[in-house]
Protein backbone atom coordinates (compact mmCIF):
# COMPACT_ATOMS: atom_id res chain seq x y z
CA UNK A 1 0.00 0.00 0.00
CA UNK A 2 1.08 3.49 -0.93
CA UNK A 3 1.65 6.52 1.59
CA UNK A 4 0.59 9.94 0.77
CA UNK A 5 1.04 13.03 2.31
CA UNK A 6 -1.65 15.74 4.23
CA UNK A 7 0.03 18.70 2.00
CA UNK A 8 -0.60 16.21 -1.36
CA UNK A 9 2.62 17.99 -2.59
CA UNK A 10 4.69 15.09 -2.34
CA UNK A 11 5.16 11.68 -3.92
CA UNK A 12 3.41 8.61 -3.02
CA UNK A 13 5.50 6.63 -0.39
CA UNK A 14 5.90 3.07 -0.15
CA UNK A 15 4.97 1.51 3.50
CA UNK A 16 9.54 1.39 4.06
CA UNK A 17 9.73 4.77 2.36
CA UNK A 18 7.32 6.58 4.55
CA UNK A 19 8.98 4.90 7.86
CA UNK A 20 12.59 5.38 6.89
CA UNK A 21 11.47 9.42 6.23
CA UNK A 22 8.79 9.98 8.97
CA UNK A 23 7.83 13.26 7.67
CA UNK A 24 6.53 13.69 3.36
CA UNK A 25 9.31 16.11 1.56
CA UNK A 26 6.06 18.55 1.35
CA UNK A 27 6.38 18.64 5.15
CA UNK A 28 2.89 16.70 5.37
CA UNK A 29 1.92 14.01 7.20
CA UNK A 30 1.85 10.29 5.38
CA UNK A 31 -1.03 8.88 5.37
CA UNK A 32 -2.59 5.00 4.17
CA UNK A 33 -3.93 5.62 0.54
CA UNK A 34 -6.88 3.11 2.04
CA UNK A 35 -8.30 2.25 4.72
CA UNK A 36 -9.47 -1.09 5.00
CA UNK A 37 -13.32 -2.23 7.33
CA UNK A 38 -12.53 -5.25 8.99
CA UNK A 39 -15.25 -7.93 8.17
CA UNK A 40 -18.55 -8.06 11.16
CA UNK A 41 -17.29 -11.43 11.60
CA UNK A 42 -13.98 -10.29 13.37
CA UNK A 43 -16.22 -7.68 15.59
CA UNK A 44 -18.68 -10.50 16.13
CA UNK A 45 -16.25 -13.05 17.71
CA UNK A 46 -13.47 -10.44 18.70
CA UNK A 47 -14.50 -11.14 22.66
CA UNK A 48 -13.04 -14.70 21.88
CA UNK A 49 -9.54 -13.72 20.75
CA UNK A 50 -6.47 -13.18 22.00
CA UNK A 51 -5.02 -9.20 22.08
CA UNK A 52 -2.46 -10.63 19.88
CA UNK A 53 -4.82 -12.22 17.54
CA UNK A 54 -6.92 -8.63 17.18
CA UNK A 55 -3.47 -6.92 17.19
CA UNK A 56 -2.72 -9.22 13.88
CA UNK A 57 -5.56 -8.88 11.96
CA UNK A 58 -5.38 -4.99 12.37
CA UNK A 59 -2.04 -5.24 11.34
CA UNK A 60 -2.44 -6.93 8.68
CA UNK A 61 -5.25 -4.41 7.26
CA UNK A 62 -2.51 -1.80 7.08
CA UNK A 63 0.83 -3.69 6.69
CA UNK A 64 -0.09 -7.30 5.46
CA UNK A 65 0.76 -6.10 1.77
CA UNK A 66 3.56 -4.87 2.32
CA UNK A 67 5.51 -7.28 4.94
CA UNK A 68 5.10 -10.63 5.11
CA UNK A 69 3.05 -12.73 6.98
CA UNK A 70 4.97 -14.32 9.55
CA UNK A 71 7.32 -11.73 10.22
CA UNK A 72 4.64 -8.99 10.73
CA UNK A 73 3.10 -11.51 13.42
CA UNK A 74 6.24 -11.86 15.04
CA UNK A 75 6.40 -7.66 14.86
CA UNK A 76 3.62 -7.23 16.47
CA UNK A 77 4.03 -9.84 19.08
CA UNK A 78 7.68 -8.73 20.27
CA UNK A 79 5.77 -5.24 20.40
CA UNK A 80 2.82 -6.28 22.69
CA UNK A 81 4.72 -7.99 25.00
CA UNK A 82 2.41 -6.70 28.10
CA UNK A 83 -0.99 -6.30 28.74
CA UNK A 84 -3.69 -3.47 28.07
CA UNK A 85 -6.29 -4.02 30.47
CA UNK A 86 -9.13 -2.36 31.22
CA UNK A 87 -10.00 -1.52 34.49
CA UNK A 88 -13.69 -0.58 35.72
CA UNK A 89 -13.27 3.11 37.59
CA UNK A 90 -17.11 3.47 38.51
CA UNK A 91 -19.95 1.89 37.51
CA UNK A 92 -20.26 3.98 34.00
CA UNK A 93 -16.18 4.88 33.25
CA UNK A 94 -13.62 2.27 32.97
CA UNK A 95 -9.30 2.90 32.44
CA UNK A 96 -8.03 1.75 29.52
CA UNK A 97 -4.56 1.02 31.31
CA UNK A 98 -2.08 1.59 28.86
CA UNK A 99 1.21 1.97 31.27
CA UNK A 100 2.09 -1.89 31.38
CA UNK A 101 5.31 -1.79 28.98
CA UNK A 102 8.56 -1.08 29.99
CA UNK A 103 8.60 2.98 30.15
CA UNK A 104 5.28 2.92 31.76
CA UNK A 105 3.42 5.13 29.02
CA UNK A 106 1.46 4.15 26.06
CA UNK A 107 4.09 5.57 23.59
CA UNK A 108 6.20 2.06 24.51
CA UNK A 109 3.61 0.63 21.74
CA UNK A 110 4.12 2.79 18.70
CA UNK A 111 8.21 2.81 19.75
CA UNK A 112 8.60 -1.18 19.83
CA UNK A 113 6.52 -1.48 16.69
CA UNK A 114 8.57 1.05 14.59
CA UNK A 115 11.47 -0.67 15.92
CA UNK A 116 11.10 -3.84 14.68
CA UNK A 117 9.48 -2.75 11.29
CA UNK A 118 12.55 -0.95 10.47
CA UNK A 119 15.00 -3.59 11.42
CA UNK A 120 12.90 -5.54 9.11
CA UNK A 121 13.17 -2.83 6.61
CA UNK A 122 16.76 -2.49 7.26
CA UNK A 123 18.86 -5.64 6.44
CA UNK A 124 21.86 -4.84 5.01
CA UNK A 125 23.36 -1.44 6.25
CA UNK A 126 23.52 -0.13 9.55
CA UNK A 127 20.90 2.83 10.65
CA UNK A 128 21.47 5.44 13.09
CA UNK A 129 17.94 6.79 14.69
CA UNK A 130 18.52 10.74 16.20
CA UNK A 131 15.76 11.37 18.56
CA UNK A 132 15.60 14.81 20.67
CA UNK A 133 13.49 14.80 23.58
CA UNK A 134 12.44 16.86 26.71
CA UNK A 135 12.07 13.28 28.74
CA UNK A 136 9.05 11.27 27.52
CA UNK A 137 9.65 10.24 24.16
CA UNK A 138 13.68 9.59 24.71
CA UNK A 139 12.68 6.75 26.81
CA UNK A 140 10.11 4.90 24.90
CA UNK A 141 11.72 5.21 21.72
CA UNK A 142 15.37 4.18 23.22
CA UNK A 143 13.63 1.47 25.11
CA UNK A 144 11.39 0.84 22.10
CA UNK A 145 14.52 -0.13 19.99
CA UNK A 146 16.91 -1.63 22.85
CA UNK A 147 18.95 -4.60 21.73
CA UNK A 148 17.12 -4.41 18.17
CA UNK A 149 19.77 -5.24 16.08
CA UNK A 150 21.63 -3.05 13.20
CA UNK A 151 20.06 0.01 14.61
CA UNK A 152 21.85 2.33 16.75
CA UNK A 153 19.93 4.82 18.87
CA UNK A 154 21.34 8.58 19.72
CA UNK A 155 18.72 10.15 22.27
CA UNK A 156 19.63 14.25 22.46
CA UNK A 157 18.19 15.78 25.49
CA UNK A 158 18.81 19.28 27.71
CA UNK A 159 21.00 19.00 30.39
CA UNK A 160 19.38 19.39 33.86
CA UNK A 161 16.09 19.99 32.27
CA UNK A 162 14.37 16.31 32.45
CA UNK A 163 13.47 14.67 35.83
CA UNK A 164 15.78 12.25 37.58
CA UNK A 165 13.21 9.34 36.95
CA UNK A 166 12.87 10.08 33.22
CA UNK A 167 16.69 10.07 32.62
CA UNK A 168 17.45 7.13 33.99
CA UNK A 169 14.69 5.88 31.87
CA UNK A 170 17.57 6.60 28.78
CA UNK A 171 20.87 7.11 30.18
CA UNK A 172 21.06 3.73 31.57
CA UNK A 173 20.57 1.70 29.17
CA UNK A 174 23.63 0.69 27.26
CA UNK A 175 24.03 -1.80 24.52
CA UNK A 176 22.83 0.62 20.71
CA UNK A 177 21.33 3.38 23.11
CA UNK A 178 24.16 7.09 23.38
CA UNK A 179 22.15 9.49 25.67
CA UNK A 180 24.06 12.98 24.34
CA UNK A 181 23.34 15.27 27.18
CA UNK A 182 23.62 19.04 25.38
CA UNK A 183 24.46 22.04 27.51
CA UNK A 184 21.62 23.96 26.67
CA UNK A 185 17.70 23.48 26.29
CA UNK A 186 15.13 21.43 24.06
CA UNK A 187 14.91 23.32 21.22
CA UNK A 188 18.99 22.96 20.75
CA UNK A 189 18.77 19.07 20.88
CA UNK A 190 15.69 19.91 18.00
CA UNK A 191 17.98 21.76 16.13
CA UNK A 192 20.89 19.81 16.45
CA UNK A 193 18.70 16.57 15.19
CA UNK A 194 17.59 18.62 12.41
CA UNK A 195 20.69 20.34 11.34
CA UNK A 196 22.22 16.13 11.45
CA UNK A 197 19.47 15.66 8.81
CA UNK A 198 20.21 18.78 6.14
CA UNK A 199 24.23 18.00 6.41
CA UNK A 200 25.04 15.59 3.13
CA UNK A 201 28.59 14.64 4.68
CA UNK A 202 27.08 13.76 7.59
CA UNK A 203 24.64 11.71 5.50
CA UNK A 204 26.81 10.14 3.38
CA UNK A 205 28.61 9.27 6.48
CA UNK A 206 25.65 7.40 8.05
CA UNK A 207 22.10 6.42 7.56
CA UNK A 208 19.98 8.18 9.51
CA UNK A 209 16.72 8.43 10.31
CA UNK A 210 14.49 10.19 13.06
CA UNK A 211 11.79 8.85 15.58
CA UNK A 212 9.55 11.00 15.77
CA UNK A 213 5.73 10.43 16.87
CA UNK A 214 4.70 11.70 13.30
CA UNK A 215 6.08 8.43 11.89
CA UNK A 216 3.03 6.36 10.06
CA UNK A 217 4.83 3.18 12.39
CA UNK A 218 4.44 4.72 15.59
CA UNK A 219 0.80 5.91 14.91
CA UNK A 220 -1.03 3.19 13.47
CA UNK A 221 -0.02 0.64 15.73
CA UNK A 222 -1.65 2.28 18.47
CA UNK A 223 -5.14 1.40 17.15
CA UNK A 224 -4.70 -2.36 18.46
CA UNK A 225 -5.31 -1.57 22.11
CA UNK A 226 -8.51 0.13 21.01
CA UNK A 227 -10.04 -2.91 19.21
CA UNK A 228 -8.82 -5.10 22.13
CA UNK A 229 -10.35 -2.75 24.44
CA UNK A 230 -13.67 -2.89 22.56
CA UNK A 231 -13.37 -6.98 22.68
CA UNK A 232 -12.96 -6.32 26.93
CA UNK A 233 -15.79 -4.34 27.22
CA UNK A 234 -18.03 -6.78 25.16
CA UNK A 235 -16.63 -9.71 27.72
CA UNK A 236 -18.60 -7.43 30.08
CA UNK A 237 -21.10 -7.25 27.99
CA UNK A 238 -20.56 -3.16 27.74
CA UNK A 239 -20.05 -2.77 24.34
CA UNK A 240 -23.15 -0.55 23.27
CA UNK A 241 -22.86 3.27 23.65
CA UNK A 242 -19.44 3.51 24.14
CA UNK A 243 -17.42 6.60 24.70
CA UNK A 244 -14.14 6.53 24.10
CA UNK A 245 -12.22 9.08 25.50
CA UNK A 246 -8.05 10.23 25.21
CA UNK A 247 -6.18 12.84 26.85
CA UNK A 248 -4.38 14.05 23.88
CA UNK A 249 -1.60 16.49 23.32
CA UNK A 250 -0.07 15.95 19.68
CA UNK A 251 -3.33 14.02 18.60
CA UNK A 252 -1.63 10.70 17.62
CA UNK A 253 -3.05 9.03 20.08
CA UNK A 254 -6.61 9.85 19.29
CA UNK A 255 -5.96 9.32 15.27
CA UNK A 256 -5.26 5.80 15.88
CA UNK A 257 -8.63 5.65 17.60
CA UNK A 258 -10.16 7.37 15.05
CA UNK A 259 -8.72 4.84 12.62
CA UNK A 260 -10.17 1.96 13.88
CA UNK A 261 -13.33 3.86 13.90
CA UNK A 262 -12.50 4.23 10.19
CA UNK A 263 -11.93 0.36 9.74
CA UNK A 264 -15.47 -0.73 11.88
CA UNK A 265 -14.59 -0.44 15.28
CA UNK A 266 -18.29 0.19 16.76
CA UNK A 267 -17.15 3.11 19.46
CA UNK A 268 -20.06 5.29 19.14
CA UNK A 269 -18.25 8.81 19.55
CA UNK A 270 -15.18 10.13 21.17
CA UNK A 271 -14.00 13.03 23.20
CA UNK A 272 -10.40 14.19 23.22
CA UNK A 273 -9.06 15.67 26.41
CA UNK A 274 -6.99 18.34 26.45
CA UNK A 275 -5.12 20.35 29.70
CA UNK A 276 -4.85 24.19 29.01
CA UNK A 277 -3.66 23.50 25.56
CA UNK A 278 -7.26 24.09 24.20
CA UNK A 279 -6.54 24.66 20.29
CA UNK A 280 -8.57 21.69 19.37
CA UNK A 281 -11.07 22.26 21.69
CA UNK A 282 -11.47 25.68 20.37
CA UNK A 283 -11.58 24.00 16.72
CA UNK A 284 -14.16 21.96 17.28
CA UNK A 285 -16.18 25.53 18.95
CA UNK A 286 -15.28 27.93 16.12
CA UNK A 287 -14.31 25.84 13.20
CA UNK A 288 -10.90 27.84 13.03
CA UNK A 289 -7.60 26.11 13.51
CA UNK A 290 -5.41 28.49 15.28
CA UNK A 291 -2.20 27.42 17.02
CA UNK A 292 -0.83 29.43 19.64
CA UNK A 293 2.85 28.72 21.99
CA UNK A 294 1.96 25.78 24.33
CA UNK A 295 1.51 26.40 27.96
CA UNK A 296 3.20 24.78 30.78
CA UNK A 297 1.00 22.30 32.65
CA UNK A 298 0.74 19.30 35.59
CA UNK A 299 -0.06 17.18 32.14
CA UNK A 300 3.40 17.88 30.65
CA UNK A 301 3.32 15.88 28.03
CA UNK A 302 0.14 17.48 26.57
CA UNK A 303 1.78 20.61 26.42
CA UNK A 304 1.20 20.85 22.24
CA UNK A 305 0.22 24.64 20.88
CA UNK A 306 0.27 23.39 17.90
CA UNK A 307 -0.83 19.19 17.26
CA UNK A 308 0.58 18.24 14.15
CA UNK A 309 -2.09 15.63 13.81
CA UNK A 310 -4.62 17.54 13.31
CA UNK A 311 -3.37 17.57 9.55
CA UNK A 312 -4.45 13.61 9.55
CA UNK A 313 -7.91 14.18 11.31
CA UNK A 314 -8.91 16.96 9.12
CA UNK A 315 -7.68 14.91 6.14
CA UNK A 316 -9.67 11.69 7.58
CA UNK A 317 -13.42 13.48 7.64
CA UNK A 318 -12.19 15.47 4.15
CA UNK A 319 -12.00 18.85 6.34
CA UNK A 320 -15.25 19.00 7.39
CA UNK A 321 -15.74 20.28 10.28
CA UNK A 322 -19.62 19.65 11.13
CA UNK A 323 -18.25 15.77 10.17
CA UNK A 324 -15.75 16.14 13.02
CA UNK A 325 -17.97 17.54 15.60
CA UNK A 326 -20.55 14.73 15.09
CA UNK A 327 -17.76 11.96 16.44
CA UNK A 328 -15.64 14.07 18.38
CA UNK A 329 -16.16 16.41 21.16
CA UNK A 330 -13.44 18.25 23.33
CA UNK A 331 -12.98 19.26 27.14
CA UNK A 332 -9.86 21.06 28.62
CA UNK A 333 -8.73 21.56 32.01
CA UNK A 334 -7.09 23.75 33.83
CA UNK A 335 -4.00 22.79 36.34
CA UNK A 336 -6.55 23.03 39.36
CA UNK A 337 -8.93 21.59 38.01
CA UNK A 338 -6.68 18.28 37.21
CA UNK A 339 -5.06 18.07 40.74
CA UNK A 340 -8.94 18.54 42.00
CA UNK A 341 -10.09 15.06 39.56
CA UNK A 342 -7.11 13.71 40.91
CA UNK A 343 -8.32 14.20 44.60
CA UNK A 344 -11.82 13.26 44.34
CA UNK A 345 -11.10 10.26 41.83
CA UNK A 346 -8.85 8.43 44.84
CA UNK A 347 -11.49 9.77 47.71
CA UNK A 348 -14.01 8.24 46.02
CA UNK A 349 -13.18 5.52 44.07
CA UNK A 350 -9.23 4.66 45.14
CA UNK A 351 -8.23 4.59 41.73
CA UNK A 352 -4.67 6.84 41.22
CA UNK A 353 -4.68 8.60 38.11
CA UNK A 354 -1.57 10.23 36.57
CA UNK A 355 -2.89 14.06 35.30
CA UNK A 356 -2.85 12.53 31.62
CA UNK A 357 -5.32 10.42 32.77
CA UNK A 358 -7.01 12.82 35.24
CA UNK A 359 -8.33 15.24 31.96
CA UNK A 360 -9.83 11.78 30.29
CA UNK A 361 -11.28 10.72 33.46
CA UNK A 362 -12.63 14.49 34.21
CA UNK A 363 -14.06 14.47 30.69
CA UNK A 364 -16.04 11.49 31.03
CA UNK A 365 -17.37 12.52 34.35
CA UNK A 366 -18.44 16.23 32.42
CA UNK A 367 -19.31 14.59 28.87
CA UNK A 368 -21.15 11.26 29.58
CA UNK A 369 -25.00 10.71 28.72
CA UNK A 370 -27.64 8.55 30.32
CA UNK A 371 -27.06 4.98 29.34
CA UNK A 372 -23.51 5.72 27.51
CA UNK A 373 -20.39 3.91 29.37
CA UNK A 374 -17.11 5.38 28.58
CA UNK A 375 -13.42 4.27 28.42
CA UNK A 376 -10.44 6.54 29.03
CA UNK A 377 -6.89 6.14 28.29
CA UNK A 378 -4.79 5.85 31.07
CA UNK A 379 -1.64 7.06 28.86
CA UNK A 380 0.96 6.56 31.73
CA UNK A 381 1.52 5.32 35.51
CA UNK A 382 1.18 7.80 37.83
CA UNK A 383 4.36 6.57 39.64
CA UNK A 384 5.82 8.70 36.37
CA UNK A 385 4.79 11.94 37.96
CA UNK A 386 5.77 10.70 41.54
CA UNK A 387 6.60 14.05 42.96
CA UNK A 388 3.48 15.93 41.92
CA UNK A 389 1.50 12.82 42.23
CA UNK A 390 2.50 12.68 46.33
CA UNK A 391 2.11 16.38 46.54
CA UNK A 392 -1.34 16.15 45.08
CA UNK A 393 -2.72 13.30 46.72
CA UNK A 394 -0.65 13.99 49.82
CA UNK A 395 0.62 10.27 49.46
CA UNK A 396 3.87 7.92 48.60
CA UNK A 397 3.20 6.89 45.56
CA UNK A 398 4.89 3.28 45.09
CA UNK A 399 7.38 2.33 42.10
CA UNK A 400 6.55 -0.33 39.89
CA UNK A 401 9.88 -2.36 40.29
CA UNK A 402 10.39 -2.40 36.33
CA UNK A 403 11.04 1.88 37.34
CA UNK A 404 12.82 1.22 40.63
CA UNK A 405 14.99 -1.06 38.35
CA UNK A 406 16.09 1.95 35.56
CA UNK A 407 16.86 3.91 38.64
CA UNK A 408 19.21 1.33 40.24
CA UNK A 409 21.75 1.55 36.67
CA UNK A 410 24.77 3.59 36.17
CA UNK A 411 24.19 6.84 34.28
CA UNK A 412 26.22 7.17 30.62
CA UNK A 413 25.79 10.05 28.79
CA UNK A 414 28.35 11.88 26.72
CA UNK A 415 28.55 15.84 27.03
CA UNK A 416 28.02 18.01 24.31
CA UNK A 417 27.64 21.77 23.84
CA UNK A 418 24.72 22.57 21.65
CA UNK A 419 26.76 23.58 18.72
CA UNK A 420 26.68 21.67 15.58
CA UNK A 421 29.90 21.49 15.11
CA UNK A 422 30.46 19.74 17.86
CA UNK A 423 28.12 17.35 17.46
CA UNK A 424 28.79 16.92 13.62
CA UNK A 425 32.33 15.93 14.97
CA UNK A 426 30.99 13.26 17.07
CA UNK A 427 28.62 11.46 14.91
CA UNK A 428 31.79 11.87 11.88
CA UNK A 429 33.88 9.53 14.52
CA UNK A 430 31.28 6.98 14.85
C1 LIG B 1 2.46 11.68 24.60
C2 LIG B 1 1.51 11.61 25.76
C3 LIG B 1 0.17 12.07 25.66
C4 LIG B 1 -0.35 12.73 24.42
O1 LIG B 1 -0.52 11.83 23.36
P1 LIG B 1 -0.66 12.38 21.86
O2 LIG B 1 -0.62 11.19 21.01
O3 LIG B 1 0.51 13.31 21.64
O4 LIG B 1 -1.96 13.11 21.80
C5 LIG B 1 -0.67 11.90 26.75
N1 LIG B 1 -0.22 11.35 27.90
C6 LIG B 1 1.04 10.91 28.04
C7 LIG B 1 1.47 10.33 29.34
C8 LIG B 1 1.95 11.02 26.98
O5 LIG B 1 3.22 10.60 27.14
Amino acid sequence: MNYYSTNKKAPLASLEKAVVKGLAEDRGLYMPERIKPLPQSFFDSIQDLSFHQIAYTVADAFFGEDVEADSLRRIVEDTLSFPCPVVKVTDQIYSLELFHGPTLAFKDVGARFMARLLQYFNKEEKVNVLVATSGDTGSAVANGFLGVEGIHVYVLYPKGKVSPIQECQFTTLGQNITAIEVDGVFDDCQALVKNAFMDDELNAHMRLTSANSINVARFLPQSFYYFQAFAQMKKLGKADDLVMCVPSGNFGNICSALFGHAMGLPFKRFIAANNANDIFYNYLRTGVYEPKPSVQTLANAMDVGDPSNFARIYELYGKSHSRITKLISGATYSDEQIAKTMQECYGQTGYMLDPHGACGYQALEDLLQEGETGVFCETAHPAKFKEKVDRILGIDTPIPARLAEFMKGTKQSIPMSKDFSDFKKYLMEQ
